[in-house]
């Protein structure tokens, strides 16, 4: 098992993890922002991809302060980590008044040797499995 260990083994793919898919909502609260944030607004993360909405515009203030939890809030961790139990960001503008609540989602796993970069134990790129 791998250091910290949630991994596992499919059938055919070796081992690897879980990682859990985010949504990342605007949350206004009856504040209202300085930024454009608009309540109900979302960002999805799947993989290592953040996928927006159609026509979906995010501050790029209030993506610097999301992306360095993301990964983190990606992987199980303990219940008293308050990574588990806060689940709300705020825009770095402090007279804002926007925040984003980070929502875990379905888990998606991973099998090690699609997502390393080590030369003897890298195989398929996981986003190329399934393509022609
Ligand atoms: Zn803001």
């Amino acid at each position: 098992m791998a250091q910290g260990g949630t991994s596992d083994a499919r059938e055919g793919e070796g081992p690897g993890f879980w990682l859990w898919d985010l949504r990342v909502d605007t949350v206004l609260d009856g504040r209202t922002p300085v930024c454009r944030h608009v309540e109900g607004e979302h960002v999805r993360v799947e993989g290592e991809a953040l996928l927006f909405p159609a026509g979906a515009r995010v501050s790029m203030y209030a993506l610097a302060a999301l992306l360095p939890l993301l990964p983190a809030k990606r992987r199980d961790t303990d219940p008293h980590d308050w990574m588990s139990t806060d689940a709300e960001v705020a825009c770095p503008d402090p007279h804002c008044g926007g925040r984003f609540r980070i929502v875990r989602e379905g888990r998606r796993w991973f099998s090690h040797a699609a997502t390393t970069g080590l030369p003897d134990a890298r195989g398929t790129p996981y986003w190329q499995e399934g393509q022609p």
